[in-house]
């Protein structure tokens, strides 16, 4: 389905969607629509319930956070429950700069009330009275939504001096961003909220006891807290059993789009029965964005979860899949590209990132001019160890993973073809 506006959509056959179901089903303006199409059912529980019990459900439904780190939800908002320190927050990380990534954006433009409920449920279990939501500034139609979805809130009294009920306050700020790869890292983002320039702090201390304004703070991708939504109305069993995962699917396929499938769901599935299959001859997927993983065709029936991708050397990151047909040139077209990012992002705050990504950027450009030599795999390597070990924040930490993954998983350039004899040098 192409919705107005939006990103293409589906999902597996045979598997009804639950993330998905309301996207341009449902009017994502009106509260009223929400409520007749299921939503609220898992706030009104939640509300009902203790927050410890809140907690425990989260738990026990297994949910890791979807933005890319996968860190348990649960024990996040314990933490940040048992923090001491008033006001706590929760905040929405709707930043979304990973490239190829824009599930989050699906469901901003198209169930934004799916999102602020699973913010409403966390605000109750963590203890907290107020809440930014901070959205990509490109993304204007999903900023319009969430600001609509939260004026309808307050006038329903979801949101204002009552919101979770005995008097306790809740209410939401939106933020927009301004462009900064960097301020998806939640500590640049809680700067960026402050009124700072977008560097991240080190951590610890952990946001969940020094997070935004030094206070404690629970941040959340927005597909987590759709998943939480879920996770209240339908209970936590039910999710556990079969947990609905988002990915944004681009490259060669004949329907690129936004797909929830089963986690644990082969690869080869999302590529042909959601996305249409692969247009040409496959080469290479990239998943994970720019902090990817190359795969190889041999590859693709590999599950899409955690394990099974770690074993295979790769990561869900943010479920964006990038698929890569016989016609790119992986170095020249893509890892140039990646590495060249990550130089342009760094915000230079600190030496092995600012430094290591410029490396990393000239002996790419050198390997794409001249072909690979034997020593590039080795320093490579090393700047990737250095950026890994002393790098502040995820943004240095991962800058290496795409270009060394390419160069172990399909070896180094090859060089350029030279003229043929008594052709003219271009
Ligand atoms: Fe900035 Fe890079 Fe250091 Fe992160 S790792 S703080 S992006 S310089």
């Amino acid at each position: 389905r192409r919705a107005p506006g939006g990103a293409r959509h589906g999902w597996l056959p045979g598997h009804a969607p639950r993330l998905l179901r309301r996207c341009g089903q449902v009017d994502p303006e009106s509260a009223e629509a929400y409520r007749a199409a299921g939503g609220f059912r898992g706030l009104e529980r939640a509300l009902a319930m203790d927050p410890d019990a809140v907690i425990a459900a989260v738990r026990e439904a297994g949910l890791l956070g979807r933005g890319g780190a996968a860190f348990p939800t649960g024990a996040k908002w314990e933490a940040a429950r048992r923090a001491p320190g008033q006001p706590k927050y929760v905040v929405v990380n709707a930043d979304e700069s990973e490239p190829g990534a824009y599930t989050n954006r699906k469901l901003l433009e198209e169930d934004p009330f799916a999102v602020l409920e699973g913010m409403l449920i966390a605000a109750h279990a963590v203890g907290a009275s107020r809440g930014y939501v901070y959205v990509r500034g490109e993304y204007a139609l999903a900023t319009r939504r969430v600001e609509r979805a939260l004026a309808a809130l307050r006038r329903l009294g979801w949101l204002g001096p009552d919101a979770l009920g005995h008097g306790r306050p809740f209410d939401v700020e939106l933020r927009r961003g301004a462009g900064a790869y960097v301020c998806g890292e939640e500590t640049a983002l809680f700067a960026s909220i402050e009124g700072y320039r977008g560097e991240p702090r080190p951590k610890p201390p952990f946001p969940t006891t020094h997070g935004l304004f030094g206070k404690p703070t629970v941040v959340q991708n927005v597909e987590t807290l759709a998943c939480v939504t879920l996770i209240l109305a339908e209970g936590p069993d039910g999710f556990r059993a079969a947990q609905p995962k988002l990915f944004s699917v681009s490259g060669h396929v004949r329907r690129p789009g936004v797909y929830e499938v089963p986690l644990g769901t082969p690869l080869r599935r999302l590529l042909e029965d959601c996305a249409g299959g692969v247009e040409g001859e496959l080469q290479a997927v990239l998943i994970g964005g720019a902090a990817g993983m190359f795969l190889r065709p041999d590859q693709i029936d590999v599950p899409l979860d955690h394990e099974p991708l770690r074993a295979a050397g790769a990561t869900l990151g943010a479920g964006a899949v990038l698929v890569l047909n016989h016609t790119v040139d992986l170095w020249r077209d893509v890892a140039l590209r990646v590495a060249r990012f990550f130089a342009d992002e760094s915000c230079g705050q600190c030496v092995p990132c600012r430094i290591g990504t410029a490396r990393q950027l000239e002996r790419v450009a050198a390997m794409a001019g001249r072909g690979g030599r034997s020593d590039d795999l080795a320093v490579l390597e090393q700047l990737g160890a250095v950026m890994a070990d002393a790098s502040i924040c995820g943004l240095g930490q991962s800058a290496s993973w795409a270009v060394l993954s390419l160069a172990r998983q399909f070896g180094l350039p090859a060089a350029p073809a030279a003229p043929a004899e008594g052709g003219k040098e271009r």
